[in-house]
């Protein structure tokens, strides 16, 4: 109960990999459940944890309108048995995410787009707690000190499946980051063992640096390409290109551009580097772009 699956720890093979010297592995967190995807899982786990410890007859979250945590959170409680309520962003829209949301039976609130503001304002909670009294709240997109503890698991599954490689060991990790919660997770977990490297799919100045600024071990390397949910052509090609070359789907707010910033690094590495790639999954959100 309450255990998260194993995502499969494969080879990733593209020409400029290879021409770098990179030996690259792909941790596939989009695989681990049809409907609950990848880091997000990994985010919720501790907060289900205390939910059901706690008691709490319900979780209630916010996001936006293509939000993979709601997603996520709203697919666990119709797993797991908890009644769930989302806060969206904005006015009423009709999302394929929303839909999704509505059917796994999360409760949706649309709170306009000034009152989604307000959400770090004192006294926000209040009326939410007095509605739904007890009921466990997780901060958005999943982030904070617990969704960083659940992220440690992401480390031990891919320590687990290194023979599949044939690897003894490897060197470093790269992965997405939009909050950093999901690279603080690895960077506590790792103990200065492995640099993790981050590809910042928010532009600097959001926040990443603050939530990290109690770590070491770690590297961010700048990767919105102008700004969170920027889509350039550029972008979509690399994305093609590497989806028919490698066999992996990728999605172009945070995988795609975590990649495609790992091209443009790949040379600082030195040859014979054994890099895993994080999946942090996010393919339910590509809906609402492609
Ligand atoms: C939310 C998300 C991220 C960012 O995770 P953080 O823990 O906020 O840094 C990365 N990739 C995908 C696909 C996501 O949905």
């Amino acid at each position: 109960m309450l255990s998260l699956p194993q995502a499969p720890l494969q080879r990733l093979s593209l020409p400029w990999l290879t021409r770098s010297g990179i030996d690259a592995a792909i941790l596939r967190l989009d695989l681990i459940d049809p409907l609950v995807s990848g880091n997000k899982w990994f985010k919720l786990l501790e907060h289900l944890r205390l939910a059901r410890a706690s008691g709490a007859p319900g979780i209630i979250s916010l996001g936006g309108n293509h939000s993979n945590h709601l997603h996520a959170l709203a697919a666990a409680g119709q797993r797991f048995g908890f009644a769930t309520v989302g806060l969206l962003r904005g006015e009423l829209q009709d999302t394929p995410t929303t839909r999704d949301l509505e059917a796994f039976g999360m409760h949706l609130h649309w709170l306009g787009y000034g009152g989604y503001r307000a959400r770090n304002q004192p006294g926000f909670w209040e009326p939410w707690h007095a509605r739904y009294p007890g009921w466990h709240c997780v901060p958005e997109g999943g982030g904070g000190e617990l969704g960083a503890k659940g992220c440690a698991l992401i480390v031990e599954q891919a320590r687990a499946q290194l023979s599949v490689l044939g690897w003894d060991d490897y060197d470093a990790w790269w992965l997405a980051a939009g909050t950093g919660t999901t690279l603080a997770g690895l960077v506590m977990a790792e103990k200065g063992a492995h640099p993790v490297h981050g590809a910042l799919a928010v532009p600097t100045g959001y926040g990443v640096e603050e939530n990290l600024s109690a770590l070491t071990g770690y590297h961010l390397h700048e990767a919105s390409r102008g700004g969170f949910a920027k889509a350039d052509a550029e972008l979509l090609a690399f994305i093609e290109d590497c989806e028919r070359t490698s066999g992996v789907p990728l999605e172009p707010l945070y995988t795609g551009k975590a990649l495609m910033a790992l091209k443009e690094k790949a040379g600082t590495f030195s040859k014979g580097t054994r890099l895993i790639f994080v999946h942090t999954g996010g393919l339910q959100g590509r809906r609402g772009f492609v």
